[in-house]
C-alpha cells in the first residue's frame, strides 16, 4: 500500500519528467528516518537531496492531499525578539480570528496580509499511513 502509494503518485503525476526515479527511493529513506517527528522539513529533504527548496516543496506537495500520505502544515515564524524559535502553526483556525494571526507563547498579533508572503510549510504524515518495516 504504502510504496504503491509512492510509485503511483510518481507516474500518474509525471514526476520523472522532473525528479529522477533515485529521489523517490531516497525520499522513502527519508520518511523512515523522520517519521517519528513532529513533522517533515522539505528545507532539510532540499539539503540532503541537493535539490531547490522550491522544488523540494512541488515535490512534497504532489503527496500532500486527499490522496496522498502527507499533510501540509503552513507556519510561520514570531518575530518577537524574545520568541524567535516559536512557530506559529495555521492550521488552527483559532488564530485566524478577526483576520488575525496570534503567537500562542508571547501573544504578538499579526494580520493575515501582513505574514502572507513569509509562510512557510512543514508536512506530517497522515494518521494512518503506516510504513512497513521492510524497506523495498
Ligand atoms: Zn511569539
Amino acid at each position: 500500500m504504502y510504496y504503491k502509494k509512492l510509485q503511483t503518485i510518481y507516474s500518474e503525476n509525471e514526476l520523472s519528467k522532473e525528479f529522477s526515479i533515485s529521489l523517490l527511493d531516497r525520499f522513502d529513506d527519508f520518511l523512515r528516518r523522520n517519521h517519528k517527528k513532529d513533522y517533515l522539513s522539505p528545507y532539510q529533504f532540499a539539503l540532503e537531496n541537493d535539490i531547490s527548496v522550491e522544488q523540494s516543496v512541488r515535490f512534497l506537495m504532489y503527496y500532500s492531499g486527499k490522496e496522498g500520505i502527507l499533510d501540509v502544515l503552513p507556519f510561520v515564524d514570531c518575530l518577537s525578539p524574545t520568541c524567535h524559535s516559536s512557530r506559529i502553526f495555521l492550521n488552527d483556525m483559532d488564530e485566524y480570528l478577526d483576520n488575525r494571526v496570534i503567537c500562542e507563547d508571547c501573544g504578538r498579533t499579526y494580520s493575515k496580509e501582513n505574514i502572507l508572503p513569509f509562510i512557510k510549510v512543514y508536512f506530517d504524515i497522515k494518521d494512518g499511513v503506516g510504513i512497513p518495516p521492510e524497506k523495498k
